[in-house]
Parts: C-alpha cells; sequence; structure tokens
C-alpha cells in the first residue's frame, strides 16, 4: 500500500471535483440538459420557489431557452407580457404537459429508457401523484 499524503489527496480531490459537469436543469421538468440556465439566478436543484410567476422576479433574467424535453419557454411561459397566454407556474405547465401527453419536444435528444418520474426526483420536483398516470409516461 502507497501512503497517500494530504496534498496528493487534496489534488486527487480537486480533479475529481472538476471532472463534474455543470448542469442547467428545466424548472418545470427537470430535464437536465439545457445550454444555459432558465434564469440568471435560477441555481442548482432542488427549488423552493419564493412566490408565483412571472419567475424573473425572483431568479433574474429568462433564458428564453425552449426545453426540449417538456418545451417550457422560461420568460415566456411564465410570463403574460404577449397579453395572449396566462403566466403558469413551473407546476402548472408540467401538469399541463403531463396530462396532454408528455410528448417530447425533441424526441431526437430523449434518452433510451427515460422514465418522467425519475427526472423529476433526480431534479427534486415533486408531483402530485394523483395529477398524471406514471406509466403513461413512460417509454
Ligand atoms: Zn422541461
Amino acid at each position: 500500500m502507497v501512503a497517500v499524503g494530504p496534498a496528493l489527496v487534496y489534488s486527487m480531490m480537486q480533479a475529481s471535483m472538476s471532472l463534474v459537469l455543470v448542469r442547467y436543469y428545466c424548472p418545470a421538468c427537470g430535464y437536465p440538459g439545457l445550454a444555459w440556465p432558465a434564469y440568471a439566478r435560477l441555481g442548482r436543484p432542488p427549488w423552493y420557489h419564493p412566490g408565483p410567476p412571472p419567475y424573473d422576479r425572483w431568479y433574474g433574467d429568462p433564458s428564453y431557452q425552449v426545453c426540449p424535453c417538456c418545451g417550457f419557454e422560461p420568460g415566456n411561459d411564465d410570463d403574460a407580457w404577449s397579453g395572449a397566454v396566462l403566466p403558469l407556474s413551473f407546476e402548472q405547465y408540467l401538469r399541463m404537459w403531463v396530462r396532454s401527453g408528455g410528448a417530447w419536444l425533441d424526441e431526437s435528444l430523449k434518452p433510451g429508457g427515460w422514465i418522467l418520474a425519475q427526472q423529476l426526483r433526480d431534479a427534486g420536483i415533486m408531483l402530485d401523484p394523483n395529477a398524471y398516470n406514471p406509466g403513461k409516461c413512460r417509454d
């Protein structure tokens, strides 16, 4: 067995930490593959949203980046600036998407064996189990 000094342990920790990928999660469905943060100050999940939409007042500028999974668009789906839609909370959007069948906006990015319930759990998103049928969303 090779003795490992504190300096080496520290450098190994640094090396392994640098391998951790920065993930940006969709605040509606928990999809972890967004290219940028959905909002400037959203941070990492789990989230405890301080109030109702629009969320830019809590989290800063929205990215307007459409989620390839659920199609949520930060700054649009949670805001009524256009006057054409009602501002939706993340949970309201998620429920509507699930009720409409939960189809991916971009099926080409859908991982094999993807399960919505797992994605939600990984992002710390709670959804009332009575609000949808998890089996329906399995692929
Ligand atoms: Zn999403």
